[in-house]
């Protein structure tokens, strides 16, 4: 745990008891500050003060005499409505912060040299980090990941020089972390998503450029228009900025050419790593992932070496296009990530010859936008509620049957591709639906997958990062 030493003495309001809320609350606790703490769920309250956390009610507090008031990302700040507690903060006139702000004044304070690399984007976020963490890591260093990925930032071991933090920021996290100051902050990619929480594209693109503003390098996918002006601006304002494109030959930044990862700088060229043969990191997307993870890397010291031997034993991620088992020349890939036609895309592209498991609650437009991949559909097995609308899309382009269960559509479709002629075919559960018709959740659903692949004959399982 990092306590907050920097918080000591202080009264400090905080919103939020959730998982990350309580692990935030500790180390203020921790840290020498006088918290107070509440949630909406009087569940919530009573396990806060069960696990020794002070509570009262906020809505009674004298919010003068609170220094700082800690909100827990999942409470709204501004969209659609400020938070009761929100309103009362701004009332009188105190700071709103969350827990990644306490881990940079922490950072400060205690190990400022300590490498910081912030990690954003509206894709590919879960991926870049823990690839950065995973390239870190296996250099033999001290890395420590957290936030959005789901350990709570205070819970991972004080700063000190040596220790390397990847930590995940969503936007509601930047949002709660004005002075944040990465080492190397990574933003990968904006595109309109939860909108709901942000209002408009402008706005959630502005939340995102904050992380890149305040770090020393800046490494921006410039493959879309936001992100393309963010890196310009910053470039203006005379920033480090490091350029990175899965698809564009840059003259200045890092970029894909076919499996290799070449740096342009000044007229000049270097290969610096390569992808070729890596599993876990196919995809265009994944290079737009794997190339960010490099720079950021190479801006903290690690050698090229260092960098490639990471790449290479990277794991990949479970449930995003994680390989989970072989048997000959078939590849079982878990994408339960996948909830909605635009996620399934990047699978859908990565592989020639697909027996494709789809299907669950179905999502608006269902999968009519993923015409272009029909193609690469040897047979498609469908699942859940989605699957007499999704036969309806598919209809004369591409086999199909209705296999109403996961477990039903693992056996149909490995009976299936064993007696594919190609060199390369793929079971792909990448289900562009979500998930909780038959399922708790996408995780779930990915384990019942690799559980059913695991009950096949003579399969070759593959472990994945859980
Ligand atoms: P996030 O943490 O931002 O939600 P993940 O790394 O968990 O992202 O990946 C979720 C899904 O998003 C993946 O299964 C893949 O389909 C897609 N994806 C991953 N990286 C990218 C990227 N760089 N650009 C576009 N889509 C991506």
């Amino acid at each position: 745990m990092i306590p907050a030493t920097s918080f000591k003495g202080k009264a400090i309001a905080l919103f939020g008891l959730g998982g990350s809320g309580i692990a935030t609350a500790h180390a203020l606790v921790e840290g020498g500050a006088s918290v107070t703490a509440w949630d909406d769920n009087p569940e919530s309250i009573s396990a806060a003060e069960a696990a020794g956390i002070p509570v009262g009610d906020l809505r009674k507090a004298d919010w003068s005499g609170f220094a700082s008031f800690v909100l827990s990302p999942g409470v709204p700040l501004t969209h659609p409505k400020p938070h009761w507690s929100v309103d009362l903060a701004r009332g009188a006139g105190v700071e709103i912060i969350g827990d990644i702000e306490l881990f940079a004044r922490e950072r400060r304070a205690r190990a400022s040299e300590a490498p910081f690399i912030a990690i954003t984007g509206t894709n590919g976020k879960s991926t870049t980090t823990a690839l950065t963490t995973h390239i870190v890591a296996s250099s033999g260093r001290d890395a420590q990941m957290g936030g959005n990925i789901g350990r709570a930032v205070m819970t991972l071991d004080p700063p000190t020089r040596d220790r390397i933090y990847v930590v995940e920021c969503s936007s509601y996290q930047i949002d709660l972390a004005p002075s944040m100051d990465p080492t190397a902050g990574v933003l990968l990619n904006i595109t309109p998503d939860h909108l709901d929480r942000h209002g408009t594209i402008q706005h959630y693109a502005d939340v995102k450029e904050r992380l890149v503003a305040g770090s020393q390098t800046a490494i921006i996918g410039v493959d879309d228009i936001y992100c393309a002006q963010i890196a310009d601006r910053l470039e203006h304002a005379g920033r480090d900025v490091v350029r990175v494109s899965k698809r564009l030959a840059l003259a200045d930044g890092m970029f894909a050419e076919g499996p290799t990862i070449v740096k342009a700088w000044s007229g000049r060229m270097q290969p610096v790593v390569s992808l070729e043969g890596i599993g876990s990191l196919r995809g265009q997307h994944n290079a737009q992932n794997a190339i960010a993870a490099t720079a950021a890397c190479l801006d903290i010291g690690l050698t090229l070496d260092e960098i490639q031997a990471g790449l290479r034993s990277f794991p990949g991620l479970a449930h995003r296009m994680e390989q989970v088992g072989r048997r000959g020349k078939v590849l079982f890939v878990n994408d339960s990530k996948a909830t909605n036609a635009d996620a399934a895309a990047p699978a859908l592209s990565s592989f020639p010859r697909i027996y494709w498991i789809a299907g669950g609650l179905p999502k608006q437009g269902g999968i009519s936008s993923l015409k272009s991949f029909f193609p690469r559909i040897a047979k498609a097995y469908l699942i859940g509620e989605a699957a007499p609308d999704f036969a309806a899309t598919l209809g004369e382009a591409a086999p199909y049957e209705i296999s109403g269960t996961l477990d039903a559509a693992v056996v149909h479709a490995a009976r299936d591709a064993a007696k594919d002629p190609s060199n390369e075919v793929v079971v792909l559960l990448s289900p562009a639906c979500a998930s909780f018709d038959q399922f708790r959740n996408f995780e779930v659903r990915g384990e019942a997958f690799r559980t059913a692949v695991a009950s096949l004959e003579n399969i070759e399982m593959i472990g994945g990062m859980r």
